[in-house]
């Protein structure tokens, strides 16, 4: 709901209410008293406080888990840095942001679903980095949940919780991409299974940089890893700013 009610002005300012003009005068006890009703009725109806908009990053990897290995450094730590940079994007944009880890400890999947359903996150994303991309320009992969997409259901299995969520799943990773494009970067898109975020309960997309290998000397100057990093949690944090204007209105599932 968005706008306020309309409140009636009481009706001893107005003008008598059509039941009571043919019965004689108003009593003015009857005034003060709507007065007073109208005025309680004001105060409950103030706009209300706009609600949480609360985004879920999860830092995939951390503790034992390293993940992959980007020139040296461990995936896990790629992905920290990340989540605390778009955190701190987000909160400056009035994001409600909760985390899934704050410092390289290990996390189970199962943990991290519970943390982002406790959360009722609007948007979960969960962070990773690949060493895969050979190439000197930096490019993102957008993964969401393979599970095929179900009605919503009052007990969903733990397992597959997020096939109630994947249509809308797959218009939060449509945002991001849009993003991510507008920002020069090159996105690919793509559906594989996800344990932690198959037991989400929100619209969850895994968001996968691959920065890329450092230019050679001779070649053009590709962006460091840092600064490819910084593109796409701006990227991130604009999309998100979209995704919860568009969100407004939208029931929760
Ligand atoms: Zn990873």
């Amino acid at each position: 709901m968005n706008g306020r009610l309309s409140i009636s002005r009481p009706v001893c300012l107005t003008g008598r209410p059509r039941r009571m003009r043919n019965t004689g005068i108003l009593h003015p006890a009857f005034c003060i008293l709507f007065a007073a009703a109208a005025s309680t009725l004001a105060a409950q109806e103030q706009p209300a406080q706009p609600a949480r908009f609360v985004v879920l990053l999860d830092a995939a990897h951390g503790g034992d888990d390293a993940g992959g290995n980007l020139s040296g450094q461990p995936e896990k730590s790629y992905n920290l840095a990340l989540s605390v940079r778009l955190r701190s994007l987000l909160m400056a944009r009035g994001f409600a942001v909760v985390t899934t880890r704050e410092s390289d400890t290990t996390v189970a999947p199962d943990r991290r679903a519970e943390i982002a359903n406790h959360a009722e996150a609007q948007a979960c994303l969960s962070l990773h980095a690949a060493t895969n991309n050979m190439g000197s320009s930096p490019a993102v992969h957008i993964f969401i949940s393979s599970l095929a997409p179900t009605g919503t259901t009052r007990l969903a299995p733990w397992k597959t919780a997020q096939a109630a969520w994947v249509e809308r799943s797959v218009a939060l990773a449509g945002m991001l991409n849009s993003a991510l494009a507008h920002a020069g970067m090159t996105v690919t898109l793509g559906r594989t299974g996800l344990p932690a975020i198959d037991s989400m309960t929100c619209p969850a997309v895994a968001v996968e940089i691959a920065p890329g290998k450092p230019a050679d000397a001779s070649g053009s100057p590709a962006s460091s890893e840092s600064d490819v990093q910084a593109q796409v949690a701006e990227a991130l944090a604009a999309a998100l700013v979209e995704w919860r204007s568009d969100d407004k209105g939208i029931q929760k599932q």
